[in-house]
């Protein structure tokens, strides 16, 4: 039926473009013979409806591709084709409800979270990398009241090697560092709107109590070293210049704690060589950096970019990232 509909409206459209070439070629022969004005005039009126129709029929066939679009591929594909017929068909937003058609081209954003304050009891975040947590609660909010999905790290890995999409409104919550204030402040707001999310933990400080105690359906810890959060030898995090044997043992460690290397965090973001190779001796399938960008099939899987989550973002600045 939706078929029927479209191959009726590119017919529709390709009798518009006929009459308004046969108009517009009429126009311009008038003008080269006789100059005459009050012709001209009359035929560029006829021009602009022909061309109002065109128009309207390219804005019908665009409603009618988004509606088959929208059953038909409401996902992330992990194919750039998409992107080419993203372009071809341009959609006027405002004129349709359909708000996502073909949105392959946007990624998977992995949203980077570290610390938080409570504004209300006076509190002021030290840095630019305390979110207000009502902000917090409302971006949570927007996630739920759009029905957001959050892929597991097995899915994410998927989906960058090329194996699964992942459906359009996809999103990753993580969380740095495992301070006092996440604990607090914003595991009750997860709970509240029901958003999964990570929560990357230095396992020498936080240990398997805590794991035990706060991990739950929506709360999954990973980790960010079991002591490599701390500067190494040349200022950077330590894990650049570790030996192969501390790095080793300090992933095997962690790994232990957290009872999984399915993802692992580079502490303060650092890595190269070294780390990536310690990374794969070890079996952790992905792991994130602090590099700003979303995650795309096809990716380094031991580099994943990150969007990183600030003070003072508001909520419209969210809604771009997660859209
Ligand atoms: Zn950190």
């Amino acid at each position: 039926m939706r078929n029927a509909v479209i191959v009726m409206l590119i017919i529709f459209n390709a009798v518009c473009i006929m009459v308004s070439a046969t108009l517009i070629y009429s126009f311009v022969s008038d003008k080269n013979s006789s100059g005459n004005i009050g012709m001209s005039k009359e035929l560029t009126n006829a021009q602009i409806e022909s061309l109002n129709a065109q128009v309207n029929s390219l804005e019908n066939l665009n409603a009618a591709q988004s509606n088959t679009n929208i059953v038909q591929s409401n996902i992330i594909q992990s194919n750039t084709t998409s992107a080419k017929d993203a372009q071809t068909v341009k959609i006027d937003k405002s004129k349709t409800t359909v708000s996502k058609v073909n949105t392959s081209v946007r990624g998977l954003p992995i949203l980077m979270y570290h610390n938080f304050y409570d504004a209300s009891k006076g509190e002021k975040g030290k840095d630019n990398n305390y979110t207000e947590i009502s902000a917090f609660a409302k971006q949570m909010k927007y996630l739920s009241d759009n029905n957001y999905y959050y892929p597991s790290w097995k899915e994410v890995y998927e989906f960058v090697e090329g194996k699964k999409s992942l459906p359009n409104k996809s999103v990753v919550v993580t969380i740095d560092d495992g301070s006092q204030s996440f604990f607090k402040l914003a595991i009750p707001i997860l709970a509240k709107y029901n958003v999964k999310a990570t929560s990357f933990i230095i396992t020498s400080k936080i240990g398997s109590k805590t794991i035990a105690q706060y991990e739950s359906p929506i709360l999954e810890f990973a980790s960010h070293s079991h002591d490599m959060h701390r500067a190494g030898k040349d200022g950077k995090g330590r894990f650049l210049t570790m030996t192969y044997d501390e790095a080793y043992n300090d992933l095997m460690t962690t790994q232990k704690i957290i009872g999984s290397n399915d993802v692992f965090c580079y502490p303060y973001g650092d890595h190269n060589d070294f780390t990536k190779k310690m990374l794969t001796v070890t079996g952790y399938k992905l792991a994130l950096t602090i590099i700003p960008g979303r995650v795309y099939p096809g990716m380094d899987r031991l580099t994943l970019p990150r969007v990183r989550m600030s003070k003072g973002d508001s909520l419209s600045n969210f809604i771009t990232r997660v859209n």
